[in-house]
This record gives structure tokens, C-alpha cells and sequence, in this order.
């Protein structure tokens, strides 16, 4: 009896202790929720998790700055569905290895296009369309020589199957021995509606899948990658970006490097002196038609210098 009152007795004097400790933390987070400091215009409020006593700046175009944590996003096997809302431009992609791509459309620019429903993209893992239970989607190569090649009964089921449900006005091999991909390349295909993707893997993809399916073959550089799942994530952003909408000024993207044949202007954020290393005065003036004509000369100097090659084309 003296033993359990003892009890209870410890009991509340530890739940007391619990709410005051606890409580008052609690409620401080709370109020670290709701506060702002003052930032210029144009700059975004503090993010929650930033204390007051040591605000760090950032700054609003910037991304993967004060994200919310990311929320864990379907199992990349059986395949994953990224988004299937009102889509302006759907991706599909062949893969062996999904796991690659998922991380590469789940953050910053892309992942702003899913959310706004411009952009849809789904990877297929090829292994669903394997040959037997093992999975097996490569052989060895005719002819013998090191390396395995991904068979055509894997991937023309694939292909087929997703051909069934749509149009695709690409299928689009990433290849090291494509076209190289540039910026109008990338601006065209983002006027399409339905493009597939299929990344290689091993020695490449038997050659009859490139000569009776494959529409288009796209390097991203005279390299030679171990996949096409890197190769598959480049396109795919350098078009998604280009989404109107995506952006959040939608003029933004015409301004970047190769656009018109020019490479993009130097730019800088505060503080307009560091270290005593200026801002050129002409950006803090205000005045639109001359920061619009300094860009101009600028973009046009640095073309000159590092890719006159741009100029000529
Ligand atoms: N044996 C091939 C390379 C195979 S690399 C050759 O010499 O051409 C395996 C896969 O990675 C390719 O099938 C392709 O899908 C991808 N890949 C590698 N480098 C690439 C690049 N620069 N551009 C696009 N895809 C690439």
C-alpha cells in the first residue's frame, strides 16, 4: 500500500516535470513558427527551422535552400508514377535501374514542373518485361567480346506496351553515338507531348531495337557513361526547365546560355561589396534599358572569349 502510493506520488511529480519541460519547448517552437524577420522585397520569410538569434540570408531562385524535408516518394520498384495530373509534356523511361532517376526528378526545377502539373514522368524498370523469373533482361553478344547486350524481346515488349497506351512522337535512345544534345534540340522537344526514353546499360542495346523502333539517338557528350540513366535525367531536365510555367519568371529561360547563340551574363546577389570586390555600379542603378543593354555587351564579351564558335553558327 505505502509502496504504490509512493508510486503514484513519483509519478505525477515526473508527469509535472514532463509538461514544464516539454511544454515550454514546445510552445517556443511554436512561436519561432509563426515569426519573419525583415527582408527586402522580393525575399522569401524566414524558413521555420532557422533560429532568430543567428538568421542565415537566402535568397528565393535559388533552389534546394529552406526546402520542407522531402517526403518519401513511391518505391522506385515495381516502377514509379511521379505525377499524373494535367500534364503538358509526359516522359516515359525505360530502365534496368530505376533507383538512378528517381532522386533526379524530385527536387528543385522538376520538381516544381510535377507539382504545377506541366510535366509527368514515369520510370519503368525493363526487368518487368524480363525473359524468366531471374530478371534476366542482357546476353552475351554475338561473335563473342567482352560485355553483355540488352536483348530485343525485353525491349520491344516494353516499348510495345507503352506504344499501346499512347502516341510518342520520339522514342529517343541516349547513345553515345546520337546527335549531341544542345539547346535547340532540347527546345523543340519541349514543344512535344509524349516522348520515351530507354537508357542502355552493359555494351548497348541490340542493334535491331535501334533500326525498327528507336526514332531518335541523343549523346550528351563524346564520353562514354557507364548507363544511359544519367544521360535520360539530363534530357529530361534540360526540357522540363523549358516548360512555360516551370519557371518562375517565365522569361527566364530565354535568357540563359545558348539561347540566341549567346552565353548567359555574369550575375551577382548581395552584398553589392565584398571583400572589396564590386557589383558593377550599373546593376544597382535601377534603371531597366541600361541593365538590359550592360547584359547585352556583357554576354556578347564573355561569347567572344570563351566560345566564339557560338558567334559564327
Ligand atoms: N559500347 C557503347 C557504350 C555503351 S555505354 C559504345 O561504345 O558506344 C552503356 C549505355 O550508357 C549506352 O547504351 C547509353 O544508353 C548510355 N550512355 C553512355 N554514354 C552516353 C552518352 N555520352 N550519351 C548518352 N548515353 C550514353
Amino acid at each position: 500500500m505505502y509502496f504504490s502510493g509512493l508510486c503514484r506520488v513519483y509519478f505525477l511529480i515526473y508527469s509535472i516535470c514532463l509538461w514544464v519541460v516539454f511544454g515550454k519547448a514546445s510552445g517556443s517552437v511554436r512561436e519561432g513558427f509563426g515569426s519573419s524577420r525583415s527582408l527586402p522585397e522580393g525575399f522569401p520569410k524566414k524558413p521555420r527551422n532557422q533560429s532568430m538569434e543567428n538568421p542565415k540570408p537566402y535568397r528565393t531562385n535559388i533552389e534546394g535552400i529552406s526546402k520542407k524535408p522531402e517526403k518519401k516518394s513511391a518505391k522506385a520498384y515495381p516502377g514509379f508514377l511521379i505525377q499524373n495530373k494535367f500534364f503538358t509534356l509526359r516522359i516515359d523511361i525505360i530502365s534496368v535501374l530505376p533507383e538512378l532517376l528517381e532522386s533526379s526528378f524530385s527536387h528543385s526545377i522538376l520538381k516544381r514542373a510535377r507539382e504545377k502539373n506541366l510535366l509527368e514522368i514515369f520510370v519503368h524498370p525493363l526487368r518487368n518485361w524480363a525473359v524468366n523469373e531471374y530478371g534476366q533482361v542482357d546476353d552475351y553478344q554475338y561473335g563473342g567480346g567482352a560485355g553483355m547486350v540488352m536483348m530485343c524481346e525485353p525491349l520491344a515488349n516494353a516499348i510495345e506496351s507503352l506504344k499501346k497506351e499512347r502516341d510518342y512522337e520520339e522514342i529517343i535512345f541516349m547513345s553515345p553515338d546520337g546527335e549531341l544534345l544542345n539547346q535547340p534540340m532540347a527546345n523543340a522537344l519541349s514543344m512535344k507531348e509524349n516522348l520515351m526514353i530507354i537508357s542502355g546499360h552493359y555494351k548497348g542495346i541490340d542493334e535491331r531495337i535501334r533500326e525498327h523502333y528507336i526514332t531518335r539517338e541523343i549523346s550528351i557528350g563524346d564520353y562514354v557513361l557507364s548507363g544511359g540513366e544519367l544521360p535520360a535525367a539530363v534530357l529530361t531536365d534540360a526540357i522540363g526547365r523549358l516548360l512555360p510555367g516551370v519557371l518562375n519568371d517565365e522569361t527566364s529561360a530565354l535568357f540563359d546560355s545558348f539561347q540566341d547563340n549567346l552565353l548567359a551574363p555574369p550575375v551577382y546577389t548581395r552584398p553589392a561589396d565584398f571583400k572589396g570586390w564590386k557589383v558593377p555600379e550599373i546593376l544597382l542603378s535601377g534603371d531597366p534599358a541600361k541593365i538590359a543593354e550592360w547584359r547585352y555587351e556583357a554576354s556578347l564579351r564573355k561569347t567572344k572569349e570563351k566560345r566564339p564558335g557560338l558567334l559564327s553558327d
